[in-house]
């Protein structure tokens, strides 16, 4: 329990969530403990000598299940990090994979670091020692823990985990499959830096795909018009508003960012502002809106849609009730506390949950991950036999055209699109969107059957607890 806010911590809210969809199933005596409880953290306190002095660090690896292995989950640099936090965000990591058929049990890691406080030569001196701290304990390794990007972290950091590993371990083959979002030359795959952005969107299409669930949430059309709130403009955030903005008529009301929010109900740019903060380390006098300095206040704006895209915790006991939007989609880890969700399940306010809305991320980490076991990359083979016979049948339509006199003729426009083979990037949105879609028809299906389910968070637990259930059962346990 939370001394200061009254609620449960973050990993006991996670158990909450859990509990409440377990007490629906039939599981036998101890696998739903079995299942609930993080199997091990190993906690870590190194030092790095930098600007003349030697400072400590402390770092955690959670693992939370290895019902499937390797392991998987993100690597977070933020002050806040803590035990409770990395063990919560493991767990979701386990039911988060089981829900979109991710082939990896749970697991996540953090550093306690704000990452602003130094320059691009100490992070990577501070990113090695982590790194080769986990590496030296088996927990980086492409077979058994494959860590990925997560708040703080991005690119960079995976490149250096990969080539930490890659010294560590020099015959090993599958090396570069020891950490996923690396950048392309490292290793990396198309389309991943998008993916939990792009994840969001495909999810929010999905939804509008059924009117239904659509009115539900007391709301009618799609997705074109819709106003939207976002909560954190950095990689999923700022993802997840561009696209919803540039490709699905979305009007992106307000942005909300540590320093504070703007407001514009005509639309905010998103790459206009994301270009602002990036320049000037803030939001604040951004001249795309009106500015607000409490920011938080506005996840409480009138909207249709509301994105928390930052952290943990922002939506909890003391705002849930204020809270106007009639649709939350969590591109964050955890931002509904489960005090909260209590609030807006009586409310009827619609919840994707985290464990569904964010799953974009580790969905394109496995297809990286098995691009890097596979050593090459998808589409390599198939393209230009894919485009030859793309050709072969324009050539004998425009024949037959000619030849029968119709004298009809296909768009260039067509042409140029239906000739092209799908190349890597193409591939990679493919398969994040047939896996966004099943994970959503699967949670959905509970939905609307199960008689003492009334929210898409105990669906999406029910489909991921029993998959996961499953799995310790076929192994005997
Ligand atoms: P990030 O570090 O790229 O961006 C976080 C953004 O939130 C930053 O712009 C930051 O300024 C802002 N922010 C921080 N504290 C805030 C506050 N109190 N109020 C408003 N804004 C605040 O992180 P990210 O990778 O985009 O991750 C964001 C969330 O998404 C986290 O919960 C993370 O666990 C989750 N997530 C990330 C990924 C991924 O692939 N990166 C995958 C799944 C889930």
């Amino acid at each position: 329990m939370n001394a200061l806010t009254g609620e449960p911590s973050f990993r006991q809210s996670v158990d909450l969530m859990f509990t409440r969809a377990a007490a629906l199933m039939d599981l036998p005596p101890g696998l739903e403990e079995k299942i609930r409880v993080c199997n091990s953290t190993y906690t870590v306190r190194f030092g790095v000598r930098l600007r003349g002095e030697i400072q400590t660090f402390t770092g955690y690896r959670s693992v939370h299940s290895e019902h499937t292995e390797p392991v998987k989950g993100g690597i977070r640099y933020a002050p806040s990090v803590n035990q409770d936090e990395v063990e919560a965000l493991a767990a979701l990591m386990t039911y988060k994979c089981a829900l979109v058929e991710a082939p990896f049990g749970g697991s996540k890691g953090g550093l306690c670091i704000d990452p602003r406080h130094y320059d691009a030569d100490e992070l990577e001196k501070i990113t090695r020692r982590f790194a080769y701290e986990l590496i030296k304990r088996d927990l980086i390794d492409p077979a058994q823990n494959v860590p990925a990007p997560d708040m703080g972290t991005g690119e960079r950091e995976m490149a250096i985990i990969a080539d930490q590993y890659a010294r560590m371990n020099t015959t090993d083959i599958n090396a570069r499959a020891c950490v996923t979002g690396k950048p392309i030359h490292a290793g990396g795959i198309l389309g991943r830096v998008e993916a939990t952005g792009r994840g969001v969107q495909y999810a929010l299409q999905e939804f509008f795909r059924h009117p239904d669930d659509v009115k539900k949430a007391g709301m009618s059309g799609t997705l074109d018009g819709k106003r939207v709130i976002v909560q954190g403009l950095g990689n999923v955030g700022y993802h997840a508003a561009l696209f919803l903005s540039v490709e699905d008529g979305c009007k992106i009301t307000h942005v909300i960012e540590r320093d504070g929010a703007i407001e514009n109900p005509d639309g905010i740019d998103i790459d206009a502002v994301a270009d602002w903060i990036r320049r000037h380390g803030g939001i604040k006098d951004c001249p795309f809106g009106t500015y607000h300095a409490e920011g938080a206040r506005l996840l409480e704006a009138e909207c249709d849609i509301l994105i928390p895209a930052a952290m943990e915790g922002v939506i909890n006991m003391h705002n849930a009730a204020a809270i106007q939007a009639s649709l939350i989609i969590e591109a964050a880890n955890g931002p509904v506390t489960a005090g909260a969700d209590e609030i807006l399940r009586h409310k009827g306010t619609v919840v994707i949950p985290d464990l569904y809305a964010n799953a974009g991320g580790v969905t394109v980490s496995y297809f990286e991950w098995v691009k890097n076991l596979s050593h090459i990359r998808f589409g390599r083979m198939q393209r230009r036999q894919e485009e030859s016979r793309h050709q072969l049948i324009v050539d004998e339509l425009e024949r037959l055209s000619a030849d029968s006199g119709i004298g009809w003729t296909l768009s260039p426009d067509f042409k140029q699109r239906y000739l092209r083979g799908a190349g890597e990037l193409e591939l990679v949105r493919s398969g994040l969107d047939d896996t966004m879609r099943a994970a959503y028809q699967s949670m959905r299906e509970v939905w609307w059957s199960h008689d003492k389910v009334t929210d898409l968070r105990t669906a999406a637990f029910l489909v991921s607890i029993g998959r996961v259930a499953k799995s310790y059962q076929a192994k005997g346990i």
